[in-house]
């Protein structure tokens, strides 16, 4: 995306989200030339974006495997259906909001801790240890004791 004040080839996104109608995704840019900003809005992929995983595949944005995760992380826990439903549409909400094909599998995986620490953080301790693959006790113990500690 070109600077309309400059020309210069490359701006960065600093903002990025759905306009109202939900078709397009409004970012705020601004030039790394000369630091002006400035708004845009973009048609939103109609598609999900794709999922790059760690190994460099691209696979398609699979959302019985998001739910099924997210449910087994949350088995046996106090969170009806439907708050676990909207999490999934929260999620759904900040892939398309990137308005870009694809979207790295990490980004995903970050996505899906921010919601199950809102709505349990037994679930997200269960998820968080197996997706960040803890490198040892004491790293799980800082998290547990981190949730623990008062807000
Ligand atoms: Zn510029």
């Amino acid at each position: 995306m070109r600077c309309p004040f400059c020309n210069a080839p490359d701006t960065k996104v600093i903002d990025s989200r759905l306009a109202n109608d939900a078709d397009s995704v409004r970012r705020r840019r601004e030039c790394l030339t000369c630091s002006e900003r400035f708004t845009t809005f973009e048609t939103a992929e109609l598609v999900m974006p794709r999922i790059v995983k760690s190994d460099g595949s691209r696979v398609p944005f699979d959302e019985q495997k998001l739910l099924q995760g997210m449910l087994k992380a949350l088995e046996k826990r106090p969170v009806s259906m439907e708050t676990i439903e909207q999490a999934v549409n929260q999620i759904k909400y900040n892939l398309r909001a990137t308005g870009d094909r694809e979207v790295v599998a990490s980004r995903l995986g970050e996505w899906v801790m921010d919601e199950l620490k809102k709505l349990d953080q037994v679930a997200y301790v269960r998820f968080a240890s197996v997706y960040r693959s803890f490198q040892d006790v004491d790293e799980f113990r800082q998290e547990i004791e981190r949730l623990e500690a008062p807000k």
